[in-house]
């Protein structure tokens, strides 16, 4: 199986590193103290630890947490035809659609995430992320047709800059259908945020939940900080960044390579430009934030990787507490102040 995932949770020698690989592949061994457990969720594996938690405990808290994953799973997936969010991206544009009061304040916070990026992160961008396929089995291996990238701009540009989502208690209205709800950027960071808080309810003090590159830290692990390691984002084995957080603290990172094909020379990858409706190609190649909450990382980690460097920076100024570690094309970083680190290297 391929490595994909973006943090490998180092947890003490060289020797561990090999069998306690978090993100995309599940535990083949734990440390003493530590209870893993992962499952398929999101399209992607998430894992969560839990330490100093009894055998039997540790087993009784974690599923709360997973179970919430499949709810907010079932309630925003695009791809679950009854889900309500697949409901709305269905319903008839250009009239206000009953949506639950959870996926409305979601959406509500992915719109201002967009309009605090000036359009860069954009919850509305479905009907492109369906043209480009990214979520698809198999994985695309082409961009799609100009008339389509044409068709979907000219579709976008028509509302004039605006993102086209209206909130009102009564649900949500939909301008066109250049605009669908894609909340990809930020629900995984959202459920992990809850999932922790189911977590914190059963009287878990110390875990680590993955979400496929969107982590969120409480406590510790008997005393010593949680070790986390940032993915070389062009080589699977290697590590650029080592981190030892206590929690609470949430990272995320959005990368050019987690899912992408090339062609003709060019990669192509499913963090989009709403602004060009191609691949974002903003100078960067790797965006980890580190911050409050797992739903801000997430959706900071993709804001910034579409602005890069300069834009990205002064719209993280306006997050208290987030920090950013930043890999150029060139694979040269550069790192917020606050950035916690234990050591970071050039790739
Ligand atoms: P990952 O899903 O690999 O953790 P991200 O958190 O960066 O990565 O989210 C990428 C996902 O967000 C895409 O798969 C897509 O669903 C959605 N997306 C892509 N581009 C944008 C964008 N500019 N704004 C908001 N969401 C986006
Ligand atoms: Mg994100």
């Amino acid at each position: 199986m391929a490595w994909r995932g973006k943090w490998r949770w180092l947890a003490g020698g060289a020797a561990l590193l090999a069998l306690l690989v978090i993100g995309r592949l599940s535990f083949t061994s734990a440390p003493p103290g530590v209870h893993s457990a992962t499952r398929l969720q999101m399209g992607t594996l998430v894992t969560i630890s839990v330490w100093g938690v009894a055998d039997g405990a540790a087993e009784r808290a974690m599923e709360p947490a997973f179970e919430e994953i499949a709810r907010i799973e079932s309630l925003m997936s695009r791809f679950l035809a009854s889900s309500p969010l697949a409901r709305l991206n269905e319903a008839p544009r250009g009239r206000t659609h009953p949506v639950p009061g959870e996926l409305a304040q979601l959406m509500a916070r992915g719109v201002e995430f967009g309009r605090l990026s000036r359009g860069a992160f954009d919850i509305g961008l479905g009907p492109l992320s369906d043209l480009w396929g990214f979520s698809r089995e198999p994985p695309p291996t082409a961009p799609p047709s100009r008339e389509a990238l044409q068709n979907w701009r000219s579709r976008r540009s028509a509302l004039q800059g605006e993102q086209g989502i209206e909130i009102t208690p009564e649900g949500v209205n939909l301008a066109n259908d250049a605009v669908g709800v894609d909340p990809g950027g930020i629900a995984k960071g959202y459920a992990v945020d809850q999932a922790m808080e189911k977590l914190r309810q059963a009287g878990v003090e110390n875990a680590l939940i993955n979400a496929g590159g969107d982590m969120r830290i409480a406590g510790s692990k008997g005393g010593k900080p949680w070790h986390i390691g940032l993915r070389d984002p062009r080589n699977p084995d290697g590590v650029v960044a080592v981190m030892d957080l206590v929690g609470p603290k949430a990272l995320s990172t959005s990368g050019d390579y987690e899912r992408f094909f090339l062609a003709d020379g060019v990669r192509h990858h499913h963090i989009l430009d709403p602004r060009s409706g191609e691949s974002a190609r903003s100078g960067l190649i790797s965006v980890s934030i580190q911050a409050p909450d797992s739903l801000t990382a997430d959706a900071l980690s993709t804001a910034l990787f579409v602005l890069g460097e300069q834009a990205g920076l002064a719209l993280l100024r306006l997050f208290p507490g987030c920090e950013a570690f930043l890999i150029r094309e060139d694979l040269s970083f550069v790192q917020t102040e606050g950035f916690i680190a234990v050591r970071s290297k050039a790739p």
